[in-house]
């Protein structure tokens, strides 16, 4: 990347931005005493620095990781997949990814593909909670690491009040693998609870 040159970025807010700085963590949901887990500390703010670096399938949609056949799809239909347990089995009940079967960005996403996007996270919520360790499904869309549209359903297991909101991905992080095979059954129940509103439970297997 060295003829990736890169400059600080140069707005109003940049310049305001305290570079440098250690923040104070205090206020992050989740951090207070209140809820009894480990305050953050955060490392400086580090300089901000433009052009950006390409996301994973951005200039080359032939590449993204997103777009091709993968033995962790557990459901798909025409316009959508949820894929699940890429990463091994997760801390917490479940964990999917959830995307458009066409490589497209939200910004150029065709409409007729996003209106199933409610619906869809409706019934990922739903099955998800079939899981009987799962209380609620939090979602999430972060748009940094792949170019290809994708969102997040994370399940919040029961009662574990210090896992609302936020918070829950980093727990998620920090808590133990939970083994193979209770992993193996938290996807079946996802899969054909998706499957039993239409579409395929795990279409490459
Ligand atoms: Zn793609």
């Amino acid at each position: 990347m060295s003829d990736f040159e890169q400059h600080p970025a140069d707005t109003d807010w940049h310049r305001w931005a305290p570079i440098g700085e250690t923040l104070d963590a205090s206020g992050v949901p989740g951090s207070g005493p209140a809820e009894s887990i480990a305050a953050f500390e955060l490392l400086p703010l580090a300089p901000m620095l433009v052009p950006e670096k390409p996301r994973s399938g951005e200039l080359d949609p032939s590449e993204c990781p997103l777009c091709a056949p993968a033995e962790h799809t557990i459901w798909q239909d025409d316009d959508w997949r949820v894929n699940a347990g890429f990463a091994g089995p997760s801390g917490v009940p479940f964990v999917g990814a959830f995307s458009p079967r066409r490589h497209v960005r939200l910004e150029d996403a065709p409409i007729e593909v996003l209106a199933g996007l409610g619906p869809l996270m409706q019934r990922i919520s739903e099955a998800a909670k079939a899981i009987p360790a799962v209380a609620r499904v939090h979602f999430s869309r972060w748009n940094d690491g792949s170019a290809h549209l994708h969102l997040w359903a994370y399940a919040r297991p029961a009662g574990m009040m210090q896992g609302r909101g936020p918070i829950l991905p980093y727990w998620e992080q920090c808590l133990p693998a939970m083994p193979d095979e209770m992993m193996r059954e938290n996807l079946e129940i996802v899969a054909h609870g998706l499957a039993a509103g239409g579409g395929e439970a795990f279409p490459n297997r």
